[in-house]
């Protein structure tokens, strides 16, 4: 959860009319509706709604080595004439993107899970693939033909693609991973598989072994493999997955696939990097980080905010961009939290006129461990007519205020959860000393292997760390059964 709104899709770059431009890499010449000036324009624009939804790691270090490696392999691409960006962004999704005109975004939650430099490499070389074969822009005319209309939505849509899942094997909003799915609009499964030939290709032209694709494609795949191993064992379906995941089949047939290719340029001697690699990555965080708040065990915790909430046993905590929401064991009900912008009005009455615009209604005051609260029933004016809303108000720490709103299945399910969900607001609480101690965000650092392997390495993660000798295993590459030396460098949670 975060004080900003979400990444606004009206804004786009307006774009008309029809060019012929020569495909970089193909060297083909294809009909578009975007030539290199209105990609350059197009991914200028989209660059800053990113930056508005993504904020870049704070790690002036990190972004000057991520870069460094980009624009060797962006400089042996086919538009190394480009002016090319390479940005680290603070979200713990598993991710990487990039935009028309040489934007290429990785997420500290991928570099968590890569394990060298030559992997980075094959991550951003994919990326750069997807610019320099122009797929953003081959997508927009294919659907400008088919007359989808929003050329640009496309554009985002390899952004709002990302949206969702957290590395640390925390749960995300099914909620909102459904609706996020909605948007995805993925490359072709042969944009895919040309944009992985691209990056073994670029990886070759700069002393990286091709082969090392294979590792990358790898690694997801383990993830996927986590994701349903861990399902299976708490009895529940598998959510969807909207990050790099969803729109990178990792299966089988993609291993296949790359494994061709990259052992076409295969150099077994190339340098890996990593030991520079896991020096650059040692000390960034993992997971939640302190500015979204963090879930750990049933509480939650947003430090800047100073608030904390608990969540009954069996319940699941979601927090993502836009909200926060604490799920019912059944999954039929829900608490969501939002932040109410002070523009909503400064007391409680006039937030609930200005969010619910009500046609009738009550409201019931109250106090929630010192903090006033406003419990309103009632009749709210919505798009589609009139809506039933069981809502509450609590202005918390530094005179914020929060909206919980309860949402069920049906009205039934709602009534008969409405204790449940109202125990779970009266949670609500400033920020205790302890509090602060358990809010502490994780970090990746590393260390030698342990003789007693991945069990003795888990004995030194943090308490509140799920599965954590999976977790460990996935960040070595070493999911699910992989060995490693006793005394070589790895990476560790704490
Ligand atoms: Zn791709």
């Amino acid at each position: 959860m975060k004080l900003r709104l979400c990444l606004s899709v009206v804004s786009l770059v307006f774009l008309a009319g029809c060019a012929t431009v020569r495909n970089p890499v193909t060297g083909q010449y294809e009909r578009t509706v975007m030539d290199e000036r209105s990609e350059l324009a197009a991914g200028q624009k989209a660059h800053q709604d990113v930056l508005k939804e993504y904020r870049p790691l704070d790690t002036p270090a990190l972004q000057a080595y991520v870069n460094s490696v980009g624009q060797k392999l962006a400089k042996a691409s086919h538009r190394a004439h480009l002016d090319w960006h390479f940005t680290v962004v603070d979200s713990p999704e598993i991710n990487a993107f990039a935009l028309p005109g040489g934007y290429v975004y990785v997420t500290r939650g991928i570099l968590a899970y890569l394990n060298d430099e030559a992997e980075l490499a094959g991550v951003l070389g994919h990326e750069i693939g997807h610019v320099t074969a122009r797929h953003a822009s081959q997508r927009a005319t294919r659907q400008q033909a088919a007359g989808v209309g929003v050329l640009l939505a496309n554009v985002l849509g390899s952004v709002l693609e990302s949206k969702g899942y957290g590395g640390a094997g925390d749960f995300t909003s099914q909620i909102s991973q459904v609706t996020a799915a909605g948007y995805i609009a993925s490359y072709s499964r042969d944009q895919e598989l040309q944009a992985d030939q691209l990056g073994a290709e670029y990886l070759a032209g700069n002393q990286y072994d091709s082969a090392r694709m294979i590792d990358v494609i790898r690694m997801l795949k383990n993830q996927e493999q986590f994701g349903q191993d861990i399902a299976r064992q708490e009895g529940r379906a598998l959510a969807p997955r909207v990050d790099w995941l969803a729109s990178h089949p990792s299966g089988d047939k993609r291993l296949e696939d790359i494994r061709q290719t990259a052992l076409l340029h295969h150099n077994p001697q190339a340098a890996s990097g990593r030991e520079r690699y896991l020096k650059a990555i040692d000390g960034i965080t993992f997971g939640e980080s302190r500015e979204e708040g963090v879930t750990r065990g049933q509480q939650f915790f947003h430090e800047p905010m100073g608030f904390a909430l608990t969540a009954p046993q069996g319940w699941r905590i979601q927090n993502t961009s836009n909200e926060l929401t604490l799920l019912n064991s059944t999954g039929e009900a829900a608490l969501t939290m939002r932040i109410v912008p002070t523009s909503a009005g400064a007391t409680h009455a006039d937030i609930v006129r200005t969010v619910f615009n009500p046609v009738s209604g009550s409201t019931t005051q109250a106090t929630i461990n010192g903090f006033s609260a406003t419990h309103f029933v009632g009749v709210a004016r919505v798009q589609s007519g009139t809506q039933t809303v069981d809502a509450t108000l609590i202005t918390g720490p530094k005179q914020q205020n929060y909206l919980f709103l309860h949402i069920a299945k049906n009205a039934a399910i709602l009534q008969r959860e409405r204790e449940a969900l109202l125990g779970v607001e009266k949670t609500f609480r400033a920020m205790s000393e302890k509090d602060r101690i358990l809010a502490r965000p994780w970090r990746i650092k590393q260390g030698a292997f342990p003789a007693g392997g991945f069990a003795q390495l888990a004995k030194r993660a943090p308490a509140a760390l799920a599965n954590a000798e999976a977790q460990l295993r996935l960040l070595n590459g070493a999911y699910p059964d992989g060995m490693v030396k006793p005394g070589s460098l790895v990476k560790m949670v704490e």
